[in-house]
């Protein structure tokens, strides 16, 4: 098409089809009125027959290609809407003035490009759900594999040795308790990802939540000579509104680790900071810290630093990852620092009530 049609709106490329055409028939008559000689036409008749051809065409094709543009375009908005045309689309919408092929021309990219987005989406959550069920059934298969070898030692002899039976039966005990951590751990965090995990938000005191925390792993930081404390200054109660069982489980998980990756006869210490619209509470210990490299990944599932250790001390790789996501349902924050060698320190913000 010559450049001059390019950007023409519908009404402007009928206005020139239809001139071209009643030029067009005018020379043809005036071309035959002079080689026939049977009829002569007068410059006023000739205008007159260009003018009613110009206007006869002009409407006809005004009307016809307006039909034929609502035609295609309506097609057109059948694919990229899904069908779901809006009802009041009539012929008379299409707007024969503007550049409405420009307008569907933008119309169908931002289509494209929604379409676009929403595959790499699909294409994510598909890469996330194979590397799941890849994490899922890798972590699963250390347990059920130790079971297994305990089991047929067991029924090839072994469980008629007393030095034995007891020990393997208790061991494959262990690996199955293992099994159920990470079991219930995968379905709390199913819970929360699909959106099952309903808050139960209620004003309580974090400081008596805390101490009840304390009062539970007490045992467990005795183990290890750890001494669970506050920090001297940040220790005031403070009121929030958060669901308090599922902040319960973040401060056992925090603990927990702070027992686990802390060092033998150290201390874990909670603070508690007033930040105006906020309340910062604090976990550190003086443990073996992570790396900088290792630090952004603690999060993540099924994420450990040292494989060997947190599962001798019946870790699943998942508490962090069940906490953040706790935390992100809140619409609050957790964050790390650490130094390796020297201790973490795990932060949150709760709500002040
Ligand atoms: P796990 O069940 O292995 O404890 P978590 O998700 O709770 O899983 O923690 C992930 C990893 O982060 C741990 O395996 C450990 O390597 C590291 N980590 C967590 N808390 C601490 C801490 N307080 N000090 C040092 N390392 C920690």
């Amino acid at each position: 098409m010559a450049p001059m049609f390019k950007n023409q709106s519908p009404q402007q490329l009928t206005f020139w089809a239809s001139l071209s055409s009643s030029a067009a028939i005018t020379i043809l008559i005036l071309v035959l009125s002079k080689l026939t000689g049977l009829f002569d036409l007068s410059w006023i008749a000739l205008a007159l027959v260009f003018g009613l051809v110009f206007v006869v065409s002009f409407l006809g094709n005004y009307f016809f290609i307006r039909y034929y543009i609502f035609r295609k375009i309506k097609l057109i908005y059948k694919i990229i809407h899904r069908h779901k045309l809006p009802t009041d689309f009539k012929a008379d919408k299409v707007k024969m003035g503007d550049n409405i092929f420009d307008e569907i021309d933008e119309e169908v990219n931002q289509w494209a490009r929604a379409r676009t987005r929403e595959l790499d989406e699909l294409e994510k959550l598909a890469t996330y759900r194979r590397q799941f069920i890849g994490d899922v059934s890798h972590e699963l298969k250390t347990p059920i594999f130790n079971i297994q070898g305990f089991i047929h030692t067991l029924l090839d002899g072994a469980i008629d040795d007393p030095e034995v039976n007891i020990k393997y039966l208790k061991r494959a005990g262990k690996n199955i308790e293992r099994l159920q951590a990470i079991v219930e751990d995968l379905e709390t965090i199913n819970k929360i990802e699909s959106g099952q995990m309903i808050l139960d938000l209620r004003e309580f005191d974090i400081r008596e939540l805390t101490d009840e925390v304390f009062a539970d792993l007490e045992l467990k930081a005795r183990e290890r000579k750890i001494k669970l404390t506050y920090k001297e200054g940040a220790n005031q109660h403070f009121r929030v509104r958060a669901d308090k069982e599922s902040i319960r489980q973040v401060l056992i998980n925090l603990v927990q680790n702070s027992i686990k990756y802390g060092r033998e006869g150290g201390t874990t210490k909670v603070s508690f900071y007033d930040m105006a619209s906020y309340i910062l509470l604090e976990v550190s210990d003086n443990g073996i810290g992570v790396t900088p490299q290792d630090l952004p990944h603690v999060f993540d599932r099924f994420f450990r630093v040292d494989k060997s250790r947190s599962r001798d001390a019946g870790g699943t790789g998942l508490g962090l990852s069940i906490v953040k996501h706790i935390m992100e349902a809140h619409k609050q924050t957790i964050n790390v620092r650490s130094t390796y060698g020297q201790g973490s320190t795990f932060g949150l913000t709760l709500e002040k009530a």
